[in-house]
C-alpha cells in the first residue's frame, strides 16, 4: 500500500480517519540533530535509518492531513537535564497553534519535576513522553516518584520508551519500569513500540495493570521485523488486548511510508473489529479523556 491509498483503507474500515499517539514534531534545531543521528545509523544500530518524511514542518503537517490523522501528540523528550521545561513549553505553543495536535510533555529526574509536571497538568497536557534508553535515567529514580504519582492520579497518559530496542541502555527492559508500575499500579502507560524486542514481557504488564497499554510504533513492520521479530505464540494475546493496544508510528523518522504501518497491522489478519480499536477509538479515549 502507498500513502496515497491510506484514507480509503480507513474509509474502507467506515472510521473517520486515525488517531496516531507516536507522533515527533520538535523545535527544527532538535530535529536537525535527531535526523543527523538516523544519518549515522549504521554506527548506532548497524542498519541504515533513512527518514523518509524529511521534509520542512508546514510538509509534514500537510502529510498528516492527507493521511487522514486527526489526532496526534508532538512528543518531545530530553536526553539531559534542564532540557525538559521548555520542550515541553514548545509541545504546549506547537499544539495550540496545530489543528489536530494535542497539547503533549516530557520530565526527567530532575530538581523542580514534579513542579513542572504539575504547571502541565493545570495547563491542559493529555499526554507525555519519555525515553528510558535516550535520557539514560532510572525510571525508578526518587525525583521521579511523585510525577508518577501525579500523572496516576490524573489518568493522563505517558508514553514510555522503555524496551531495549533498537539499542539496549543501562535502564531498560520491563525489569524498571515493571517496579514503578507495582509502586504506581492505576498508571495510564503507554509502552512504546509494543515494548520491542522484550515483547512477552511488556505485554505481560498490560495484562496485569488496568492502564497500561502499547502503541504499535514500528511493530510488525519488515523492518523491524527483520531485526526483532514478533513470536508467532503472542498473536492470541495481542488480539485478547485489543482495547490496550494503540496506533503509534514514529511518524516522520521512519525509514518507509506511513502506509506501511497500517498495511503490517493488517497483515496480522486479527479483523477489522481489531484495526478499528487500534486505529481509532483507543486513540481517542487515551487522548480526549
Ligand atoms: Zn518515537
Amino acid at each position: 500500500m502507498r500513502d496515497e491509498e491510506v484514507p480509503g483503507w480507513w474509509q474502507r474500515l467506515g472510521l473517520d480517519g486515525l488517531v496516531d499517539v507516536h507522533v515527533h514534531f520538535l523545535p527544527d534545531q532538535v530535529m536537525a540533530a535527531v535526523w543527523g543521528y538516523f544519518d549515522q545509523a549504521e554506527k548506532h544500530y548497524g542498519t541504515a535509518w533513512p527518514v523518509t518524511y524529511r521534509t520542512p514542518t508546514e510538509d509534514r503537517l500537510r502529510t498528516l492531513q492527507d493521511l487522514g490523522v486527526r489526532e496526534f501528540p508532538a512528543l518531545v523528550y530530553p536526553h539531559k537535564p534542564d532540557m525538559a521545561a521548555w520542550l515541553s513549553a514548545w509541545a504546549r505553543d506547537f499544539a495550540a497553534k496545530t489543528p489536530g495536535c494535542v497539547s503533549s510533555g516530557t520530565f526527567y529526574p530532575e530538581p523542580g519535576a514534579a513542579q513542572y509536571v504539575k504547571e502541565a497538568l493545570e495547563r491542559g497536557t493529555r499526554i507525555f513522553k519519555v525515553h528510558v534508553q535516550v535520557g539514560d535515567y532510572d525510571p525508578r529514580d526518587d525525583e521521579l516518584d511523585a510525577v508518577w504519582g501525579q500523572l496516576a492520579d490524573a489518568g493522563v497518559p505517558v508514553v514510555v520508551h522503555c524496551g531495549s530496542g533498537p539499542i539496549p541502555g543501562r535502564h531498560t527492559g520491563p525489569g524498571p519500569f515493571g517496579e514503578v508500575l507495582r509502586k504506581h499500579p492505576r498508571l495510564t502507560a503507554v509502552i512504546a513500540h509494543l515494548g520491542m524486542p522484550e515483547y512477552a514481557e511488556h505485554l505481560a504488564l498490560a495484562e496485569t495493570y488496568p492502564n497500561v497499554h502499547l502503541d504499535t510504533t514500528m511493530a510488525f513492520t519488515p523492518f523491524v521485523e527483520a531485526m526483532s521479530p514478533l513470536p508467532k505464540d503472542m498473536l492470541p494475546r495481542l488480539a485478547a488486548l485489543q482495547d490496550k493496544i494503540v496506533l503509534g508510528t514514529d511518524f516522520p523518522n521512519i525509514p518507509y511510508e506511513y502506509a506501511v504501518q497500517l498495511e503490517s497491522l493488517e497483515r496480522l489478519e486479527l479483523g477489522d473489529e481489531w484495526l478499528r480499536a487500534v486505529c481509532w477509538h483507543n486513540g481517542v479515549r487515551l487522548l480526549d479523556g
